[in-house]
């Protein structure tokens, strides 16, 4: 006998697979290594065992086309026939070939007027995910074409494994607003009306083959949006209801409450609604209260942005007064995103701690919660009364463990006051030290921290890792290339030298290694872009820093030279964005938690000798809230956790931040409130356009723009980074200027960071000459 149960519905699923399958596939075919087919083959694995893992976890609606080799937006963009002339395109099925140029360039090939290479498409962040996406690119003449059939052959294919799937496409609004043109001051929002028919057409195909009900993805939704952009849901929902009358349209809203757009969702002819409720729980009321009496509202109740096992029976409490009111054949119940953002399946971990594992949900784990969780609201809980026990269980020993609490940890945390979150003097009373104590010339040359990781390096991490290198031996090694690289830098000129980082695996991940509150997986990787994938740390409790974690490599770096060695550390902010954060405190504590940490570490590096120390935060602005009125409240926390770890230490010790990226327009007054002596920003790419923002905030402190573009392998002449600090100087004060590259350099090589950190130091040689 089947018990009954709501709907479960999950809006996604990971593509790359438990064991990085499709990663290993994408590779080996990139190399030459096998074959198209052989690719193809691998995909199609994948997604069965996709479809059978979600089905027997007790999924009831089962996506289908959340699969894509690499990306689905670019499958849209695909689909559609957004495919730039670059990419040499015309009509008919797109080639393998061009999908992949598209996402990741090629060296030849491409359309003949553009000469030898194609440029990849843009590459940037999904929302306020790591998940990297491919940014559609439209021009004014636009044509879209049906040129993928990729839904409907993944529709197909599930349906000849025996499943009925609901296919998931992103929906045109989204697929505009994220898309970009040549010309800035086109809009590609006009293209709706071009862009539909297209819609249309995969939609009635969907339909005439059998699919009762599409995802369409609008998480544009949950952001501010125009009048306009309303006004296009509008019109889109509006002409797929009147032409695909039979086709029942779940829009799928996610990654926060859809607010201020509630009444336009609210008035779509669509069938059905999704609803991100664990970012905003709050917006069920109005939902409910005022939605069409036949709208089905799909409940994203179980977190698909976080590692947290769910607490199954306060959800319960909490959500059946709402499946009463809406009815039960209104109501399915889903994870509030994508499972995209999540690894697979918690079972693999098996070095995990026990406890912490019982405390955790992967992907076919929240699957799995999400099924006791519609049978116990559609009247079922005694038959899942054990797995419910079960879950309040785990939900109360990690509330109360130890090992998530220390009391240290919260003295601490109490003891914060003002006097901890401000240097001893104003910036320009430290400048006036600084100035004297460093002494050094106009123009100081630097750079951000990293030099290149090189394959000995990675291959002596791994045999550490394996134990085929001891600890003396693999730390002589690194010592060693320390060394060199020192001197090197010492001999090329620069002024202020760095250690080069080669002890690190990532810049968080070896923080968190050392720091108490983290914990580490060995397959608990979430795709970040194509074949790329991170493993974010765990950060389950209070965090604190047992011991001094950078000190040894800064003193012996130090200990090589007499110029200045800045002392790296990545900060507060970087290391709460790039992990899985707990959820039983607001993310605001664990920052500062971790500021805490840091601040040990800036003042144990003070104490050791050090004068410059460098705090990254190169992950603070992609952790701005989606919606503008939360930019406040994130800012103020994260800066105060950089205030907290950075104003420990003397006048005379310079603290320097360093930000890889180039948008300061809107937060340059937070930027300013860090209080740092020195920032480093990635500037190259921009003409020194964006120190405009710097510019007429007037900006306090000394600057490095990036003059170097570290994402390219070429290698820049003396005179063009002569050029970008000229622009540089018409921006900043002289006084403020410091000459580095945009970012660390460890993903170059030797051969091409030699000559151009070489370059580098003879452009600021040359305009220190004619200054
Ligand atoms: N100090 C780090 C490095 O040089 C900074 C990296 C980053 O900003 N992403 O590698
Ligand atoms: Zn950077």
């Amino acid at each position: 006998m089947s018990i009954l149960s709501l709907p479960v519905a999950t809006l996604g699923t990971s593509r790359i697979g438990p064991r990085r399958e499709l990663k290993f596939a994408l590779e080996s075919y990139w190399a030459g290594n096998s074959s198209e087919a052989e690719l193809l083959e691998a995909g199609s694995g994948l997604r069965a065992a996709n479809w059978a893992r979600q089905k027997s976890r007790g999924a009831t609606v089962i996506p289908s086309n959340d699969f894509s080799l690499y990306d689905h937006v670019l499958d849209t963009s695909l689909m559609v026939g957004a495919i730039p002339d670059v990419y040499g395109w015309n009509e008919g099925p797109v080639s393998l070939k061009t999908y992949f140029t598209m996402a990741r360039g090629a060296q030849d090939g491409g359309h003949a007027q553009h000469g030898p290479g194609v440029a990849a498409q843009e590459m940037t962040k999904w929302f306020d995910t790591n998940y990297h996406y491919m940014v559609p690119e439209f021009h004014q003449d636009q044509i879209f074409t049906y040129a993928s059939r990729k839904p409907i052959e993944e529709y197909e294919e599930a349906r000849s494994l025996g499943y009925q799937t609901r296919p998931v496409l992103v929906g045109p609004v989204t697929f505009l607003k994220l898309g970009k043109s040549v010309n800035p001051a086109f809009n590609p929002l006009s293209l709706l009306d071009r862009l539909l028919p297209v819609y249309v057409d995969v939609l009635r195909e969907l339909a005439s083959r059998g699919a009762e009900w599409v995802q369409l993805d609008e998480p544009c939704l949950v952001m501010d949006v125009d009048e306009a952009s309303r006004a296009a849901v509008r019109r889109a929902y509006a002409h797929f209801a009147k032409a695909v009358p039979a086709l029942k349209i779940m829009l799928a809203t996610y990654f926060g409450a859809v607010g201020d757009n509630l009444e336009t969702v609210l008035a779509l002819p669509v069938a059905g609604l999704h609803v991100d409720l664990v970012r905003a729980p709050d917006q069920l009321d109005a939902i409910v209260a005022r939605a069409r009496r036949d709208l089905v509202v799909s409940l994203g109740v179980v977190d698909g942005r976080n590692v947290w096992r769910s607490n199954l029976p306060a959800l319960l409490d909490q959500l059946a007064p709402m499946v009463k009111k809406l009815g039960r054949d209104r109501v399915q119940i889903a994870p509030s995103c994508s499972l995209l953002h999540v690894p697979t399946d918690i079972e693999l971990e098996i070095d995990l701690d026990p406890n912490l594992k019982t405390w955790l949900a992967f992907s076919v784990q929240k699957i799995k919660e999400l099924s006791i969780l519609g049978k116990a609201l559609a009247g079922y809980a005694a038959d899942v009364a054990d797995e419910l026990t079960l879950s309040e269980d785990a939900s109360v020993t990690r509330e109360t463990s130890p090992k998530i609490h220390s009391a240290n940890v919260a003295g601490r945390m109490a003891a914060i006051d003002d006097s901890m979150r401000r240097r001893r003097s104003a910036f320009t009373q430290r400048a006036d030290v600084q100035r004297v104590a460093f002494a050094l010339p106009m123009f100081p040359t630097t750079t951000i921290g990293s030099f290149p990781q090189t394959a000995d390096v990675r291959n002596a991490r791994a045999a550490h890792a394996r134990g085929a290198l001891n600890d003396t031996q693999y730390e002589q090694l690194l010592k060693a290339e320390t060394a060199h690289t020192v001197h090197w830098q010492e001999d090329i000129g620069l002024d202020v030298l760095v250690h080069g980082e080669f002890e690190r695996n990532d810049m968080v991940q070896y923080f968190g290694e050392q720091l108490l509150g983290f914990a580490f997986t060995k397959h608990g990787w979430v795709q970040s872009y194509g074949s790329r994938c991170v493993r974010p740390p765990i950060l389950f409790g209070d965090v604190s820093r047992p011991k001094p974690m950078t000190v040894k490599w800064w003193r012996h770096a130090q200990s090589l030279t007499k110029k200045p060695v800045k002392a790296m550390l990545t900060g507060p902010v970087t290391i709460l964005n790039w992990s899985f954060v707990r959820d039983d405190i607001p993310r605001s504590e664990t920052c500062r938690q971790i500021a805490l940490a840091i601040r040990d570490e800036v003042i144990d590096l003070e104490a050791a000798g050090a004068t410059m120390i460098q705090i990254d935060e190169a992950a603070l602005r992609e952790g701005l809230p989606l919606r503008k009125s939360q930019w406040k409240d994130y800012l103020d926390w994260a800066v105060d956790s950089f205030r907290v770890c950075s104003s420990a230490v003397a006048d005379g010790t310079q603290i320097h931040t360093h930000m890889c990226y180039s948008e300061f327009n809107e937060i340059i007054d937070a930027i300013a409130a860090m209080d740092a002596d020195v920032i480093s920003i990635e500037a190259s790419r921009s003409k020194m356009e964006l120190l405009d923002a710097f510019k007429s905030y007037k900006y306090p402190s000394e600057i490095g723009p990036g003059v170097y573009d570290i994402h390219s392998p070429r290698i820049p002449a003396a005179a063009e980074i002569k050029q970008l600090i000229v622009l540089a100087r018409q921006r900043v004060s002289d006084r403020q200027l410091w000459i580095n590259p945009d970012c660390g350099l460890k993903t170059r090589r030797w051969e091409e960071v030699r000559p151009a950190l070489v370059n580098m130091v003879a452009a600021a040689r040359e305009l220190r000459a004619e200054a």
